[in-house]
């Protein structure tokens, strides 16, 4: 019982730290310190521990040498790498998609355009990250394969704080609603080569996306020095 809810805890754990990744709040490459993430988080140092090791599992935190653990800081390399894998994965999940969903997933995916149409249309960058998320989970969960869905999630997760950011660009909401619009209507129409197409370029990060992205790249970064306890939270997009 006890070993279940230190589970549960240090489940909670990863999520609150995942989340704050995310968010922004903790910039690639600030360093984790078992003990301040214990006072912050009012809990012992075992269940933080878990909860960095379940993340450095899935790749949000790596360890450097005398630094011990911090957030993961992909070279733009890696992460040009990173969006053209993702995108490749939702083109899967679309092509299955378009020839499996249910109605009910049909109305999903639709719910979660309509979401994401309220968020672009007040400006809200933060309710669109959120209703972006939905929209994907909704087709990946669509393609009805269930190691798909894993995949896609697990490298979801890595380039959300990334994804984040790139919906600071002016004005990219409303272009990413507008292109979810042709996924949704290729999907209705069962048309499986469209839906890949217009995923994949949803997704894939080319051209001035590209640029964008480089640029926006230096406003997460951590400072290298040692004291990165308290990170600056990124500079909001004019
Ligand atoms: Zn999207």
């Amino acid at each position: 019982m006890d070993r279940m809810n230190g589970n549960r805890l240090s489940e909670r754990l990863r999520e609150s730290i995942e989340e704050e990744i995310a968010t922004g709040k903790l910039l690639p490459g600030t360093r984790l310190d078992e003990v301040d993430l214990a006072t912050r988080f009012g809990v012992s140092r075992t269940p933080i521990r878990e909860a960095l090791r379940l993340l450095l599992g899935e790749g949000l935190v790596e360890t450097r040498p005398q630094r011990g653990a911090v957030v993961a800081q992909a070279t733009p390399q890696r992460l040009i790498e990173m969006f053209e894998v993702m995108a490749e994965l939702e083109g899967m999940c679309a092509r299955l998609a378009a020839r499996r969903l249910s109605d009910a997933e049909m109305a999903e995916i639709e719910a979660a355009h309509d979401a994401c149409r309220g968020s672009a249309a007040a400006r809200d960058a933060d309710a669109y990250f959120y209703a972006n998320e939905r929209f994907h989970y909704a087709i990946y969960a669509a393609s009805h394969n269930t190691f798909l869905f894993e995949q896609a999630s697990a490298l979801q997760r890595k380039l959300r704080p990334y994804r984040r950011l790139q919906l600071r660009v002016r004005n990219r909401p409303q272009r990413s609603f507008e292109e979810h619009q042709a996924i949704v209507d290729a999907l209705r129409e069962g048309d499986a080569e469209k839906a890949v197409q217009s995923i994949r370029a949803h997704v894939v990060v080319q051209g001035e996306r590209f640029a964008d992205l480089i640029a926006s790249l230096s406003q997460m970064t951590a400072s290298s020095s040692a004291s990165t306890d308290t990170p600056a939270e990124p500079a909001a997009s004019a």
